[in-house]
């Protein structure tokens, strides 16, 4: 199950992250998820709830941020935001496009511990 193994590796990446914080807990964490990545926020938060049991990170909320697919068009010369992932066509003139530049992220944006903030780049789910 995608969601479970998923949650599961935010639980460990954020443990490993809280290291420079003993005692820590962790209040929020906010993740990026790419509209291509397919993941299915009820079944995630779910997951969430079990894989965060017993560790620093019980009870904190997960905050699911969904990013449209966003293609690059040569015909028009800028990012477009696609209206779904069916069509993998320029909303704007229709042309196929194939240069994705936003869609596919799944990874952890900020942490949020009762110890301040963290913001990460290099934290990856
Ligand atoms: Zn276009």
């Amino acid at each position: 199950m995608h969601e479970l193994s998923l949650a599961a590796s935010i639980v460990e990446s954020v443990t490993e992250s809280l290291g420079a914080y003993p005692g820590g807990r962790v209040l929020e964490v906010r993740l990026k998820v790419g509209a291509l990545a397919a993941v299915a926020e009820d079944a995630l938060q779910f997951c969430y709830g079990v894989a965060t049991e017993g560790t620093a990170l019980a009870g904190s909320r997960l905050i699911v941020n969904l990013l449209p697919v966003v293609m690059h068009c040569e015909q028009c010369g800028r990012d477009v935001e696609l209206a779904g992932v069916q069509s993998f066509r320029c909303s704007l003139c229709g042309k196929p496009c194939f240069d994705l530049r936003q869609g596919r992220e799944l990874e952890i944006e900020a942490l949020e511990i009762d110890e301040g903030e963290i913001h990460t780049d290099q934290v990856r789910a």
